[in-house]
């Protein structure tokens, strides 16, 4: 089996369509590619009942349902173990849908593949660890499974990264990331923050592989899915993991944040997904407003420049004069000045901060050279 994505070439790159492949038939799946079911499996009937209601009345592409659960403290339900992978591949036959579990070992991908176990993910808590990896990756080496890596619980790029390359390298060309956000010690609104410039990097360094989201997991909570996933959608991700439940709030892991197959349907049916090709006249538009843009940065940068050859004239002088670069009154009433105009200029406080810090530090750094001429930086 394996996954083939449609995709134009670029930064901007925007999955179009998803062809899963099981045992020579390529079923294709428009975006978003959806992948649902329980956060853990329970009993066999509640696997069944979720399935079926999947299938009939949603767009789920593959059936998810976690054995093995990574809990963060001992004594809590720890997933139903080996028994539940016959009641997933099962109902995934009965209802035609392809299925994916996590697992976390070598033991866990051996009895995953010989349960029948179409698509295997990579945990977050797993991601972290690269011996772990490389052990699942190892035990996967030489089949043609399809491989779903969730980001490492702490916000690494590289570790991500990482843990693709380990299954690149063991043979495995049908990979997936998924997106499911950064751990958090209490946060107001996430379980796990988003940092969505990380997942947005991944996809300039790695555009071959699809992106997919994991509102459940990043949100924590049911009335925040939406959002989520409608940011992801305007991120161009290629699709959704949504952890769904016949009675979520009786289930045995992840209560608030997993939705019915009726929540589930609502949510895709208010997605809005944003087109990716642009009429004439929009481009038309577009293109001049982007011509107006790149003018501003033009002016923008070459008073920049201009700004930092002053700085370096007043560098010059304080170094003839012996007088230290930083005057903190100074850049106090400058730095207060500008904050100061920011909600006439419609700036956040925030952003104005950053510029000016970014613009004083390149000031500072002309202004040591010029009085530190042999300095290596
Ligand atoms: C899950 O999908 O149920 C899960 C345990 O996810 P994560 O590894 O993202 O915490
Ligand atoms: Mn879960």
């Amino acid at each position: 089996m394996g996954f083939f994505l449609e995709q134009t070439l670029g930064i901007e790159c925007y999955f179009k369509e998803m062809i899963l492949d099981l045992n020579n038939t390529a079923k294709q799946y428009k975006r978003p590619f959806l992948i649902a079911g329980p956060c853990s499996a329970e009993t066999e009937e509640q696997v069944h009942s979720v399935a079926k209601d999947l299938a009939e009345k949603s767009t789920t592409a593959i059936l998810r349902a976690g054995i093995w659960k990574p809990r963060t403290r001992p004594n809590s339900f720890e997933g139903v173990g080996e028994e539940g992978l016959n009641w997933l591949v099962n109902a995934g036959k009965k209802n035609g849908l392809p299925t994916t579990t996590e697992v976390a070992n070598a033991k866990h991908v051996e009895l995953a593949l010989g349960a029948g176990v179409d698509v295997l993910w990579i945990g977050a808590r797993t991601t972290v660890n690269p011996f772990a990896v490389q052990e699942i990756a190892d035990a996967i080496k030489g089949t043609k499974i399809t491989v779903m890596v969730k980001n490492p619980v702490n916000p690494d790029l590289m570790l991500w990264i990482g843990a693709l390359e380990r299954f690149q390298q063991a043979g495995i060309d049908d990979l997936i990331a998924i997106h499911r956000g950064f751990s958090v010690y209490n946060h107001p609104k996430y379980r796990n923050v988003p940092n969505w410039e990380i997942p947005i990097a991944l996809v300039e360094k790695m555009p071959d592989i699809p992106l997919i989201c994991d509102p459940s997991h990043i949100s924590g909570r049911r009335d925040g899915l939406q959002e989520v996933a409608q940011k992801a959608m305007d991120l161009n991700f290629a699709g959704l993991m949504l952890e769904t439940h016949n009675n979520p709030d009786q289930a045995w892991s992840d209560p608030k944040q997993q939705v019915t197959p009726d929540g589930l349907v609502d949510l895709m049916s208010k997605l809005k997904l944003r087109k990716e090709h642009l009429s004439k006249d929009e481009m038309s538009f577009i293109g001049l407003m982007r011509g107006k843009i790149a003018d501003l940065d033009d002016k923008m940068f070459s008073m920049l420049s201009e700004r930092m050859k002053i700085a370096e004239e007043v560098g010059i002088y304080k170094r003839e004069n012996d007088i230290t670069i930083l005057q903190q009154e100074h850049w106090k009433e400058i730095i207060e000045k500008r904050l100061s105009q920011s909600e006439e200029l419609r700036l956040t406080p925030k952003f104005v901060r950053s510029v000016m810090d970014a613009i004083h530090q390149e000031s500072i750094r002309h202004q040591t050279k010029v009085m530190n001429p042999d300095l290596i930086e």
